[in-house]
């Protein structure tokens, strides 16, 4: 199999992607995974979504961005990518050159790639943490804040720039939010920590840790240890904010450089990574924003990027 374009993920970075690319008529091939649709397949209530007044269902989203790609004459392929194996030389560069593995056993030949493998929030696997997610349990109070808006208590564990931005977000809504810390000092910047020690609803517990979230159909109580002692909370919601872990393993050897955490490294203002004729996009990329719109802006980049590389080469 080859192509011109090999757009590699399924979240809202690459179906836009896809989008553009197939209405420039580049035939583009999207590796969509076997599982699919990002972060956006846990998510319920989507507000923040510019175009859906009355909100959208995360999976209703990622569903309809698919169906405008399908429409673009996009071919997917619903196969995880496993391995991309770069050998640029001038000489070849008119040729396929940069080839994709998938689980599937194919290889894809392709002269662009568009990585938008997207990354997953960390989280603890505790007890009733799968059964709660999207009821209760949570991984992006910026995004679901709103949904509290009245509520008594909410949680948010972690201790670093995402904790202290989270509850400050939720300290517009909620009456009272506590940050679970785990160690004795929290490692957000002094100015986000100071911005929410001056606010009246928010309290810092150190040496806190979440250990089993209960509740039938929606998230009513934590099991928290605090200093070392077992405490019941009644609780309407919990937030990790422990950080997120970008899908950049399959990456290994490629020449395809990322920084010390894993996210790919791109030039800036651009989505071209460090092999050319390689993009980036969203949330493999972003350790910032991480928000849906922002991956799909940064998609729509990609394909601009990689449309105009393709130009470049073909007019050679
Ligand atoms: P970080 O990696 O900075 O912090 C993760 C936090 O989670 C740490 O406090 C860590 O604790 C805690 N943690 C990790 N594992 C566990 C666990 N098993 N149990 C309990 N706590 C745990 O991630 P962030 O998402 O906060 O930030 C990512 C990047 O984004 C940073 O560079 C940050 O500066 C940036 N950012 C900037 C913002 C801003 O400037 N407005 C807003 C949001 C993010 P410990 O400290 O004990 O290791």
């Amino acid at each position: 199999m080859n192509s011109n374009l090999v757009i590699v993920g399924s979240g809202p970075a690459a179906w836009t992607a896809a989008i553009y690319a197939g209405r420039a008529v580049l035939s583009p091939i999207v590796l969509a995974g076997e599982q699919g649709g990002g972060q956006l397949m846990l998510t319920t209530e989507v507000e923040n979504y510019p175009g859906f007044p009355e909100g959208i269902l995360g999976p209703e989203l990622m569903a309809g961005m698919r169906r405008q790609a399908e429409k673009m004459k996009v071919k997917i392929i619903d196969k995880d990518a496993v391995k991309l194996e770069t050998q640029i030389s001038n000489l070849k560069i008119q040729n396929q050159n940069l080839k994709l593995k998938t689980s599937g056993g194919d290889e894809v030949a392709a002269r662009a790639v568009i990585i938008a493998t997207g990354a997953t929030a960390n989280t603890l696997k505790l007890p009733g943490e799968e059964r709660l997610m999207g009821r209760g349990v949570g991984t992006c109070a910026v995004c679901d804040a709103l949904f509290y808006r009245g509520k008594d208590m909410v949680l948010v564990i972690g201790g670093g720039d995402s904790a202290a931005e989270e509850a400050g977000e939720l300290a517009k809504f909620v009456k009272k939010v506590i940050i679970l810390v785990r160690k004795d000092i929290m490692r957000a910047s002094a100015v986000m920590q100071n911005r929410i020690k001056r606010l009246q609803n928010v309290e810092i517990w150190y040496k806190s840790e979440a250990r089993e979230f209960l509740g039938d159909k929606r998230l009513e109580k934590i099991m928290i240890v605090k200093d070392g002692k077992e405490e019941m909370m009644v609780a309407d919601g919990v937030f990790y904010a422990i950080g997120h872990t970008p899908a950049t393993g399959w990456l290994k050897g490629s020449g395809v450089e990322v920084d010390e955490r894993g996210y790919i490294k791109t030039q800036h203002f651009s989505t071209a990574t460090t092999v050319e004729g390689i993009f980036a996009a969203g949330d493999c990329v972003d350790a910032r924003y991480k928000q849906a719109i922002t991956a799909a802006g940064f998609g729509c980049m990609a394909a601009l990027d990689a449309q105009r590389w393709l130009e470049t080469i073909l007019e050679k």
